[in-house]
């Protein structure tokens, strides 16, 4: 089977016997087709993901085939006497990757500080942190990741030490400890930093109730550690990405009190508009009573499998009721995504020529310039 036939959708998989309610009023999503046809699982029985496809991506053996280096890239490009279908899809995608990896991403007007938060897990928010954090920081702006989640994914996908010892955003939140004595700078990526999250914030949430001003300690930090670079004559920062734990506790209100913006990733999934509802009702309380600013501005579709009827009818889906703020370009499902963090990378340096790594920069683009189109609605 060639690459370009392992994104067409079989028979099998066109064939969607029961259709379910989501109960939240919504279309019906279609329950998961049958299971793909023989040839497309691993021999432990899963699913094979390794051929990356998507709408987005050219074939994934081409995609394999074609260096990163400038040089090589170039000479991968057909010449104009070879006109076929494949040389000269070959030459679109070289010409995309070309574009993508040299660019330079316009800065935002002022600090654009994003929540990325669904408290359904699992949906790819630590994954859309790290990858859009490092796509942003490699295409020349300056980022920083909060991560609130005492699972500390973020703080593991960055590089960045986060044993029980090492000051993290717990001191930060329970312990008054400035956010400047924790952030630490990535170790693979320039213009990259992040406060990372020790198993100590797993208590958190309960000692912060007692707290004063509970709900905006990370505010607080956050505004004077921008204040403190500002003074210090040191450049602004343009992103500050805040990983969410899955969860509607303190931890995440104070994420939704210190941001202007809330980017929501959605996992191309059956059940993934569940709980949608919830965290939309939660923001509208926060922006009712503690953040005016606060507004959904980003929705990205993750874990997109374009070999999949359902991941499609989800896409559609979710484009059709948010038109507005949901991102064109889409993370397709991919293993080197899903590798990446236990090397403590990101893809984006894991493997910069992947599928994965150029949809991250793809969406890195358009954040950057609708922020610059809207003057991201400060
Ligand atoms: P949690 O709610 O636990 O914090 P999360 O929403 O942060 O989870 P991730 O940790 O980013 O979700 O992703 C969940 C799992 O899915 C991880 O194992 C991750 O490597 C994998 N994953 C995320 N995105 C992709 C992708 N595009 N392709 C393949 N695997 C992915
Ligand atoms: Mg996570």
């Amino acid at each position: 089977m060639t690459s370009l036939e392992a994104g067409v959708t079989t028979e099998a998989q066109e064939a969607s016997p029961s259709r379910k309610e989501s109960g939240l009023g919504w279309p019906d999503v279609p329950a998961p087709s049958t299971p793909p046809a023989p040839g497309r699982h691993s021999s432990l029985g899963w699913p094979d993901v390794s051929r990356e496809t998507s709408p987005l991506d050219g074939p994934a053996l081409l995609r394999r085939e074609v260096r990163l280096d400038p040089a090589e890239l170039a000479e991968s490009i057909p010449t104009a006497d070879d006109d076929t279908p494949l040389a000269q899809e070959v030459a679109h995608d070289a010409r995309r990757r070309l574009v993508l990896h040299g660019q330079r991403l316009p800065a935002p007007t002022h600090t654009r500080i994003m929540t990325v938060a669904n408290q359904k897990g699992g949906v790819g928010k630590t994954t859309s942190t790290v990858n859009l954090a490092a796509a942003l920081a490699m295409s020349g702006l300056r980022v920083l990741v909060l991560d609130i989640d005492p699972q500390g994914n973020a703080s593991t996908a960055l590089g960045i030490d986060h044993h029980s010892e090492v000051p993290s955003i717990y001191d930060v939140l329970v312990e008054d400890t400035p956010l400047v004595d924790v952030v630490q700078a990535c170790p693979d990526i320039e213009n990259l930093w992040c406060a990372p999250a020790t198993i100590d914030l797993a208590g958190a949430e309960i000692e912060l109730v007692s707290l004063v001003a509970r709900e905006s300690r990370l505010l607080k930090a956050l505004n004077a550690y921008l204040e403190s670079r500002d003074a210090a004559g040191e450049e602004r920062i343009d992103y500050v990405l805040i990983d969410c734990p899955p969860s509607l506790g303190l931890l995440t209100v104070n994420a939704f009190v210190s941001a202007q913006e809330v980017f929501i990733p959605i996992q191309c999934e059956y059940y993934a508009l569940e709980g949608l509802s919830q965290l939309l009702k939660n923001i509208e309380l926060i922006r009712a009573h503690l953040n005016p600013r606060l507004h959904v501005s980003t929705i990205l579709l993750t874990m997109y499998d374009g070999r999949t009827r359902l991941s499609a009818e989800v896409a559609d889906q979710v484009r059709e009721h948010f038109p507005e703020v949901v991102l064109r370009a889409s993370i397709p499902r991919s293993v080197r995504i899903s590798e990446a963090p236990s090397h403590g990378q990101t893809v984006m340096t894991y493997d910069p020529g992947s599928s994965g790594a150029l949809s991250y920069l793809e969406a890195a683009k358009e954040v950057a310039e609708r922020g610059q189109r809207e003057g991201a609605s400060a």
